[in-house]
């Protein structure tokens, strides 16, 4: 997934362009840039790429779920209904936008489950969040209908499924609302940055001003501009939009790398039949970040992964035990220790969570995660995969 494996010249180039001019602020200073506006010519280009109207970047994919929340008018009193297995970035977006993260279960698809999403919906219920966690996609057709039937938008956080598709649609397309982070471990990556997508161009417009402010960015003067609502500093800077701009340039021959690597893993375990794989919603292609694995049990599960660390295979994860990708851990958001107060509505949804998820569970302790490199050789594949098979045959 990492797209620091590759780079090259290419982003020294565009950085190189910023550094020329000393422009390191998207906005104003115009007659210094030399005709170079990084940040907006990534928008262009991350709109073209994800088939949508409308793009606008910012300072990272936490603020990217921020800003798109804000942009829908979510906030307080309003739920946003979320899945276990995610980022704590979700939950945190959620929140600080003043609204109550509602945790539903996941099922083999490693995403929201529909039926689970329907059981969770309350008249206070705004947002339904999907998170295409490790490369895959939640059932987006089945979410839609449940969204349009009950008025509520859609928002993907594909923060680690970019260039995944659903429907013949670039993921993040197929919502309300679309959002990816370029942090540094990501596809993508420009140190930190993030961005969100839409059709809207009401959602567009507010994106644009909220993140920057609330400025309204008419005419060339930005001491003269006004303020038509609140906003923040989401922005972001020129110099992480020029590495943004030959990464996203390389996204489709990254996506192929991910894609062969993959492939060849996912054959070699496939002759183990006790191993089995995340279910792929129909119509659905992977971004091929991650090859997630299902082991019978729990307890072979936590086997594997350890068996795995023991013949050397790296970057495979147990997400079941992880502090922030999984809700169990997270003990300081389920009973909320924040610096600032949160609301009252929000104490109150926050109980909610405080329940279990079985059927989350019982996935997610059977779940590995292997995170597929795209600097590696095809030997340094075939390798890993026979050490893969190895580790399990020891433990089968
Ligand atoms: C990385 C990530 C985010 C947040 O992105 P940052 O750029 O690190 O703020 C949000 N959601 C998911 C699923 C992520 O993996």
């Amino acid at each position: 997934m990492p797209g620091f494996e590759l780079f090259g010249t290419e982003e020294q180039k565009e950085v190189q362009d910023v550094l020329d001019n000393g422009v390191l602020m998207r906005y104003g200073f115009d007659g210094n840039r030399n005709g170079h506006y990084k940040a907006l010519e990534l928008e262009k280009d991350l709109a073209e790429r994800m088939q949508s109207k409308y793009a606008q970047v910012v300072s990272s994919g936490t603020a990217a779920l921020t800003v798109a929340l804000a942009s829908a008018g979510v906030g307080s009193g309003d739920e946003v209904i979320m899945p276990t297995f995610t980022f704590v970035a979700s939950f945190e977006a959620i929140l600080s936008v003043g609204a109550t993260p509602i945790l539903c279960d996941i099922d083999d698809t490693l995403t929201l489950d529909p039926e689970a999403v329907k059981a969770a919906i309350t008249d206070k219920t705004k947002v339904v969040m999907p998170v295409h966690m490790c490369g895959s996609m939640a059932d987006l057709k089945k979410l839609k209908t449940i969204c349009d039937e009950h008025n509520l938008i859609l928002l993907e956080d594909a923060c680690q499924a970019i260039g995944g598709t659903y429907d013949n649609k670039p993921l993040g397309s197929y919502g309300d609302l679309g959002c990816f982070s370029f942090d540094y471990v990501k596809t993508v990556t420009c140190g930190e940055g993030g961005g969100l997508i839409t059709n809207s161009k009401q959602y567009a417009d507010h994106a644009h001003k909220y993140q920057d402010h609330g400025h309204d960015h008419i005419g060339n003067n930005r001491g003269a501009e006004t303020h038509p609502f609140l906003g923040y500093n989401y922005r972001l800077s020129e110099l992480n939009a020029a590495v943004g701009i030959a990464q996203l340039r390389k996204l489709d021959s990254t996506l192929a790398l991910q894609e062969k690597n993959y492939t060849i893993l996912r054959n070699a375990l496939s002759e183990i039949p006790e191993v089995t794989f995340r279910r792929v919603p129909e119509t659905g292609v992977e971004s091929y970040a991650f090859l997630n694995i299902f082991l019978p049990t729990e307890k072979l599960a936590k086997k594997a992964h350890t068996a795995f660390g023991e013949h050397g295979v790296d970057v495979c994860f147990y997400w079941y035990d992880n502090n922030w990708h999984y809700y169990r851990k997270w003990e300081h958001l389920l009973e909320p220790t924040s610096l600032n107060k949160l609301s009252q509505e929000q104490l109150a949804g926050l109980q909610k969570n405080n329940k279990s998820f079985d059927a989350s569970d019982a996935w997610m302790g059977r779940t590995i995660s292997c995170l597929i490199k795209v600097g590696w050789t095809e030997q340094e594949v075939k390798e890993r995969a026979s050490k893969m098979i190895e580790a399990l045959k020891s433990i089968l």
